[in-house]
């Protein structure tokens, strides 16, 4: 319904001439319905919608992050404002321009946006029963339990469902603790660069030192060495040995996606394994941004042939359209929790829509092989992307990655910020922020199609040719000036 059409002109009109903060929260809630009952908008209303979102980010949620985002900079002083997607790979703004998604919500959309198979799913649940009874068992729960287990590798086939890759994460560490804390083990291993989530247990596993630093002491007994080096790791565990100190787990990104899209040497997690076999510490891995198909496998550490004691899924397992997380560990291992299931729990956890959401996912990943699809459209578009990094080495560092996780490695975070900018300009949406974007990460959706790839490419060129030509005039410029003095 139009916003005018539900409440007449008078409402509208009311609400155009009072500031947003006049109207009571009865009015502002009628506001909102609105807008969501709203197919199409004016003009006048989109303005009004963009005008509101940006005062409510600045008023109510936090200034700071209108600062930090390209889409603030690069269209003349406005931030843009989303609107709906538009088709699987693309989404549209409040002021009509439509962006190809490269950024895919870090990982989210993996099926695409409002992929139509988990939206029907989720649509039907919702009139059925959105949420559980919390005593009656709940049928969707145990299907997406068997079905993870029989995706996943090996002998994972218990899961614990949470809502967000950070309390999939904190539900491994605690059946880490559980599991180890009758053979006295306590002890943590992750890695310099690990992204695992910012609540304090997560935190603890997770690196970047901004993050960490204002919440000091967090969980005892994290040690973080360098990833991709199993003699730093070696070296950790037999300084801990010394001590008396034992490894409960292991934690790991198969890549580390956050850090920058790093790859570890082909013998790393091998290896890794091999050592928490041989010390009798659980390997978990993180694979919430590196799961469901991302990198060209169900499951990034298929390519490496290592099975994890503990697997942490998140991010594209609600298929884009809900929040859910899964936590999926062997019996040997989960049976810890058999004598009180109610150790650890959540209330939204695994409920029906997300439940519904994953199994359409997965429905979708499997019927479509958008594994493979990422595999063979991410070396199209990898390819593509290494030979602008010859062209232009002045600018780029490095391209890497694997499947459709890629990164553009820039020579310094502004060539970054300012490629992220003008790529936003251009109507293709990467990821990098103001003061995040050396590395610039590349994450479509699973479903970008081969011209897409192309088109993204050809942008990449002309930004590129841009940028190189104003670093040229810019060192021409400091050249000269340096020789006035
Ligand atoms: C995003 C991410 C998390 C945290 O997930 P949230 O859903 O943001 O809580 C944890 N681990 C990895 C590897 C991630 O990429």
């Amino acid at each position: 319904m139009f916003l005018g059409a539900l409440c007449g002109a008078t409402f509208l009109e009311l609400i155009l001439n009072r500031s947003n903060q006049s109207l009571t929260p009865l009015e502002s809630t009628q506001q909102a319905l609105d807008f969501i009952h709203s197919d199409y908008l004016t003009s006048e209303q989109l303005a009004l919608l963009n005008e509101l979102t940006i005062n409510g980010f600045r008023q109510h949620i936090n200034p700071g992050f209108l600062e930090y985002r390209k889409s603030v900079t690069s269209g003349g002083g406005y931030a843009a404002v989303e609107w709906r997607a538009t088709s699987l790979n693309t989404l549209a703004d409040t002021r009509g321009n439509e962006y190809i998604d490269c950024l895919g919500g870090y990982g989210i959309f993996s099926v695409g946006h409002c992929n139509p198979t988990v939206v029907d799913a989720v649509e039907q649940q919702l009139h059925k029963q959105p949420l559980h009874s919390q005593e009656l068992l709940d049928p969707l729960r145990a299907l997406l339990a068997q079905t993870l287990a029989g995706l996943a590798p090996g002998e994972l086939n218990y899961c614990f469902f949470g809502n967000s890759g950070t309390e999939s994460v904190e539900a491994a560490l605690k059946l880490a603790k559980v599991y180890q804390a009758p053979n006295g083990k306590f002890s943590f291993i992750a890695t310099n660069g690990a992204f695992h989530g910012k609540s304090l247990g997560a935190l603890s596993a997770t690196a970047k030192p901004v993050f960490r630093e204002p919440f000091q002491p967090l969980v005892p007994g994290f040690h973080h060495v360098d990833f991709g080096d199993i003699d730093d790791m070696r070296a950790k565990v037999a300084e801990c040995a010394a001590r008396g100190e034992g490894i409960a787990a292991i934690i790991l990104e198969p890549i580390q996606g956050e850090g920058g899209v790093i790859l570890p040497p082909d013998d790393y997690l091998p290896a890794v394994r091999a050592l928490c076999d041989e010390i009798g510490a659980l390997l978990i891995l993180d694979e919430v941004q590196t799961g469901m198909g991302r990198t060209g496998k169900m499951f990034a550490c298929e390519h490496y042939g290592v099975e994890p004691d503990i697997l942490c899924l998140a991010k594209a397992l609600g298929g884009g359209v809900m929040p859910i997380s899964a936590t999926i560990a062997s019996k040997r291992i989960f049976s810890v929790l058999f004598d009180n299931p109610f150790l650890h729990t959540t209330t939204f956890g695994g409920n029906p829509m997300a439940c519904a959401a994953a199994l359409a996912t997965i429905n979708v990943l499997l019927r479509d092989d958008l594994a493979q699809q990422a595999e063979i459209k991410g070396e199209f578009l990898l390819r593509g992307l290494q030979e602008c990094a010859k062209r232009y080495p002045q600018l780029i560092a490095e391209a890497r990655g694997m499947g459709f996780l890629q990164a553009l490695e820039f020579r310094d975070n502004e060539t970054g910020y300012a490629f992220a900018s003008e790529m936003f300009r251009r109507g293709v949406l990467v990821a990098g922020t103001l003061n995040n974007a050396r590395t610039v990460r590349i994450e479509p959706p699973l479903t970008l199609t081969l011209e897409q790839c192309q088109q993204v490419l050809e942008h990449v060129e002309h930004v590129l040719a841009k940028l190189s030509s104003m670093v040229e005039h810019v060192s021409v410029t400091e050249t000269s000036t340096s020789m006035l003095h």
